[in-house]
Parts: structure tokens; sequence; C-alpha cells
């Protein structure tokens, strides 16, 4: 069996060769304009992302993880704050609150979307909490309406989490202008991705919009004038140029996600022993992951292995349990349903160049290995 074609779980090499000469073209510009540190190309690729989020200003940063720092920043979070979130997800959303000293308070999430829960939020709420911050898991929005009614009873922001979401709608409306303002990540795996690291903050806020400008760039209103403590988390020129090409591709990438998505849906739909990760009816999914849940899911994942399949798991561990986070106080059993959603999810191979015979290989091998359970 092992000598079949290996299926990774994510392959970047296709797209990467689809749009090959443009990026190659965006690069060269760059070799020779040499504007290497923000410059024209950041520039229309922040005016491009913007208009493609809904929002008036998109600022684009180094990372992820530096746009969700900034936009806590911006929000005014600091040391004796709390900030709302999940321990359901990428380490980077808890660590962003701790870079600026404020406290993660973290509720469980929805069995179903494995979104946060709006109703673990209220109880959560003190008289230190300035922001709620969740995150649109795998490609699909949280479940915004109730999120966004609690914060607006308690005058709290709300940041959204989109590094994993770029493009997916709720009601309607897409995320990171859902809330006071939206993060994303272009590391090179995500929906869209740099040739190397990358992020922006969405927002339609004027005044969020010229912090965040000014925070990324040392705090600068103008040349050598520090009005704020600032970083350096400017996003380079040759990611700006990559970007503004994958940008345009993106929609169609997207729509052969779905179908990919759609595919596996209807093989794997009546396998026994086996949950896709429910979809919020709100939302559109730009499945970033496609997530299946199971008992003995470490058992299923080296089966494939054995025939080539290779899987991923988002997150083996909440947040809370991490070695590095224990420091927050939590210990097992506090968040259930983030525990056994760390316990059973298994992403299944997801890129646009997957192709359908593929789908249907891991599809049918996933089917073969339940079914045996089921017989033994
Ligand atoms: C990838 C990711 C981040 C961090 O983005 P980087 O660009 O890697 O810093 C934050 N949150 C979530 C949910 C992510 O998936």
């Amino acid at each position: 069996m092992t000598d079949l074609r290996p299926i990774p779980l994510f392959d970047l090499k296709p797209q990467q060769l689809e749009v090959r000469a443009e990026l190659v073209s965006a690069i060269s510009a760059i070799v020779d304009n040499c504007q290497f540190v923000l410059g024209d190309a950041v520039s229309a690729f922040e005016a491009d992302f913007a208009s493609f989020c809904g929002t008036d200003e998109a600022i684009a940063v180094n990372s992820g993880t530096s746009a969700l720092h900034l936009a806590l920043l911006a929000a005014g979070v600091g040391p004796g704050d709390e900030v709302i979130t999940v321990p359901h997800t990428f380490v980077a959303t808890v660590a962003a609150v701790l870079y600026v000293g404020a406290k993660p308070i973290l509720v469980d999430i929805d069995p179903v979307t494995l979104t946060m829960d709006p109703s673990k939020i209220e109880s959560a709420i003190s008289p230190r909490t300035k922001v709620i911050l969740p995150v649109h898991l795998y490609g699909q929005a949280a479940d915004m309406k109730a999120i966004l009614s609690v914060a607006k009873r308690h005058g709290l922001m709300v940041i959204e989490d989109a590094a994993q979401a770029h493009g997916a709608e709720y009601s309607g409306r897409p995320v990171g202008s859902l809330g006071d303002m939206g993060c994303f990540s272009f590391y090179p795996s995500k929906n869209l991705g740099a040739n190397g690291e990358g992020g922006a903050i969405t927002t339609s806020s004027r005044a969020l919009a010229e912090r965040v400008r000014m925070l990324r760039d040392w705090g600068q209103t103008s040349k050598g004038v520090h009005q704020l403590a600032g970083f350096n988390y400017r996003m380079d020129g040759f990611q700006g140029a990559v970007l503004g090409v994958k940008l345009k591709r993106l929609p169609e990438w997207t729509s052969r996600r779905v179908a990919i998505a759609h595919r596996y849906a209807e093989r794997l739909n009546e396998v026994g022993g086996l949950e896709i990760v429910g979809s919020q009816p709100e939302s559109t999914h730009v499945y970033h992951l496609f997530v299946v849940r199971c008992k003995g899911r470490d058992t299923l994942a080296q089966q494939l292995r054995a025939k080539n399949i290779f899987t991923g798991v988002h997150y083996p561990h909440s947040v809370h349990l991490q070695p590095a986070y224990l420091g927050l106080g939590y210990q097992a059993g506090d968040f259930p349903v983030a525990e056994h959603a760390a316990r059973s999810v298994l992403s299944l191979p997801m890129y646009p160049g997957l192709g359908d015979e593929d789908v249907d290989r891991v599809s049918s091998a996933i089917r073969d290995q339940l079914n045996d359970r089921l017989v033994a």
C-alpha cells in the first residue's frame, strides 16, 4: 500500500506554481525599486485587502501575532485589564493578551462549531474586562451576533482573530469588519499566504487605524517624532507584492476549498463513529482546515499515515494545559468541551491544489478503517 503517492495535509507548491510568473515579476519590481519595507506594493495591498474585508482601513504588519498585539494595544488594553478568549485556538491568541500585560480569561467553546460559546461570556465579565477576542476557527466565523450583543450590553470592544478565515462571511458581512478590529495572518499556509511572514489589522475606525499605523512603526507621527512607544512590526515590500498577486486568486482558491469540503462531506457523512465539525448557520466557511472528530483519533491518524495519507491536529492540547500557560491558573477539567475537542479533532488534507481523486482516496481510507473497527 505504501507505494501509493503521498497525500500531504497541505501543499503550497501547486499554488506557487499557478502564480509563479506574476510572483517573480512583482518581486523583481521590488528588487529594482528598492522599496523593501512598506512602500507602494504594501500600500496597494492594504487598499485591496481593506476592500476585500469591507473595512475602511487595513494596516499591514509582519505577522498575525503582531496584528493581535497591536490591536490590543490600540484598544487600550494594558496591565490589570482582562480579555475574554478561548482555550481551543493557536497559542498566539492567548500570548498576545499576555504581551500587553493583560490577563486572558478563557471561556469554553460550542460543542458543534468549536468556536467561542457566547452563553459562557457573561459570567466571565468583570469590571476589568476590556475586550472580547473570538477566534474564527478553521475558516468559519464565531457566533458574532451573540458575541457582539453581549459586548454592546457591557461596553466592551470586540477584536476578531480572523487568522484562519480570510473571506468568510457572517450574515453577509466579511470577517474583519464585524468587530472593532480584525486580525489576519498571512503565514504561508493560511488561506492567503505570503512568501514569508505577514499579517494585517482591519478596521473602519480611523482613530484605531491611526494608532495601529503609528505603533507598527516605532510610534512615529512623523519621521523622528515618537508619540507612542511602538514596535518594528512593518510589513516588508516583497510580502506586499506577493500578497497583492495572491489576493486576486483568493476567491477562486476559496471556491476550490469549499468544493473539496463538500466532496469530503458527501463521502464521510454516513460513516459511523465519525463526526464532521459543524457549521455556524450564519457563516460561510472558507475551510482553512477540514476537521472531523472521532474516538481513537491518534490511531486513525496512524492508520492513514500507513496509507501515505497525512493529517494534522489543530490543536492537540488546549492552551490552558500547555506547559507555558499553566501560569494562567486553569487546570484540566476547567473547559470540558475544549479538552474533548483537543482529544478528538483530526484535520484532513485540504488545499486548493488537492484533487478529487485524493479526496476520494482519503475518504475511502477513513471509511474502511472505521468500518473495520465496527466489525472487530
Ligand atoms: C496563525 C494564527 C495566528 C498567528 O499568526 P502568525 O502570522 O503565525 O503570527 C493567530 N491566531 C490564529 C488562530 C492562527 O491560526
